[in-house]
Order: C-alpha cells, then structure tokens, then sequence
C-alpha cells in the first residue's frame, strides 16, 4: 500500500519539509510528459509567492495543496475564490 502521495489532499498533514516537498516534486518531475513547460511551473509559482492565500510558504489555503506540486500539473488550476492568478 502506498504511504505517501504528490498530492496533499490526499494526506493528513498541510505540513511538510522543504525536503518533502521537494521530494515530491522530484517524483513528478520525471515525467515531463505530464507537467507544464518549466516556464509556466515558474510563472505560477512566482503567483503563488505573492499570494496572500499561500500559507506555511507551501500551501494554498483554498485547496489545501502543496502549490510546488499542484502547480505542476497542466490540469490543475489555481482556485482563488476570484479567479485564477495563475497566468497559464
Ligand atoms: S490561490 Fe492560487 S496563487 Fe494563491 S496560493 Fe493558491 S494556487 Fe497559489
């Protein structure tokens, strides 16, 4: 059974380390099939760092994700409440 999971909706802590996450990001980041051009992960990730919903340095406060991993993934979106800042 798997312990661990990219996704943080899917564990029981908001917590992580900067090495867990990074982690993580490793993970997905073999498959660059299934994650956004690294100029995109950059333009979202830059969003998130000023966004006043990002909480802990790591999570969004609206989905409860690890936004280093969300923002990886072409299919997810940024769920600001009053629309996405999220550029791409
Ligand atoms: S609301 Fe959007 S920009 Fe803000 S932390 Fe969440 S995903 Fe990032």
């Amino acid at each position: 059974m798997q312990t661990s999971s990219p996704c943080k909706g899917c564990s029981a802590d908001v917590h992580a380390t900067r090495e867990q996450i990074e982690k993580m990001v490793r993970q997905i980041s073999r498959f660059p099939e299934a994650c956004v051009p690294d100029e995109v992960y950059e333009s979202r990730l830059a969003a998130c760092s000023s966004c006043p919903s990002l909480q802990y340095g790591s999570t969004c406060s609206h989905c409860g994700c690890f936004v280093e991993v969300r923002a990886k993934f072409p299919d997810k979106t940024c769920p600001a409440p009053g629309g996405s800042r999220w550029a791409g």
